[in-house]
């Protein structure tokens, strides 16, 4: 079955083995040039493409002219609103008698619709603001997996040396024994293992993982960072996370 990411554009670079999973586009309908800027960047540095638009009539046009893979759409826009937009895409869905488009809804905290997901307004999940990174990269591919596989469930598992993450049911092994971690730290471990021997700033950890409005104890992270290592070597397993003085965090395997 074609999928809508067949029709993905790769800038020209080969994508051999795995065409139908590169290079996914992400369209981001956000007027608030903070967090768009922050999704934008995170994303990107995720592997996505990625267009942002600032209302809902721009929006429109660039899903008409080239539908992306994925909306990730805020509610509150000017002119022609989120949930307007999704109406409207939904109804274009219906007329070309294509797959529905893949929509996650960003909202405020305080101004949740009533059962946004059940109005047959036809969102495919909803983040509330603010949310970390993880959380929101985290729906967005659980989402391109369920449209890419048209809503049959699916897993999937990342590896490093013995260590294994479920990404979908949020949960880690390390060779043979289960290892149990908390929300926030499955987060942090979820992205190191999604980029792995590569050295992530103390600055890029606490964006994707804590969010851009985190002012908190800027020791939160090392004191993560060794619970995690305690969860993840406490059958005496040779370390992942190794420390990168002065800069951050790597996982790599111990020489
Ligand atoms: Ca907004």
């Amino acid at each position: 079955m074609p999928t809508p990411l067949s029709r993905t554009a790769t800038g020209g670079r080969p994508q051999i083995g795995m065409p139908a999973q590169a290079t996914p586009r992400v369209l981001v309908v956000e007027d608030e040039p903070g967090i768009a800027g922050f999704v934008r960047r995170g994303l990107i540095f995720e592997g996505f493409a990625v267009e942002v638009t600032t209302n809902g009539g721009d929006a429109l046009a660039s899903i008409a002219a080239d539908p992306p893979d994925m909306v990730v759409l805020d509610i509150m826009l000017p002119g022609v609103d989120g949930l307007e937009v999704l109406r409207r895409v939904r109804a274009a869905d219906a007329a070309e008698g294509r797959p529905p488009l893949p929509v996650l809804l960003l909202t405020a905290r305080d101004a949740v619709p009533d059962g946004v997901l059940g109005l047959g307004a036809g969102a495919d999940d909803y983040l509330v603001k603010p949310f970390a990174f993880e959380e929101l990269v985290a729906r967005i591919r659980a989402v391109l997996r369920r449209a890419r596989t048209g809503g049959e469930p699916t897993t999937e598992v990342r590896r490093f040396a013995d260590l294994a993450l479920d990404v979908g049911a949020r949960t880690v092994q390390r060779g043979d024994r289960p290892v149990e971690l908390t929300t926030r730290e499955f987060d942090l471990l979820a992205l190191l293992v999604r980029h792995p021997n590569q050295v992530l700033t103390r600055a890029t950890i606490m964006d994707r993982v804590w969010g851009p409005d985190f002012y908190g104890d800027s020791n939160v992270l090392e004191v993560f960072v060794a619970n995690l290592r305690r969860a993840l070597e406490a059958g005496g397993e040779p370390r992942l996370i190794q420390t990168v003085r002065g800069v951050g965090y790597v996982l790599r395997a111990a020489t």
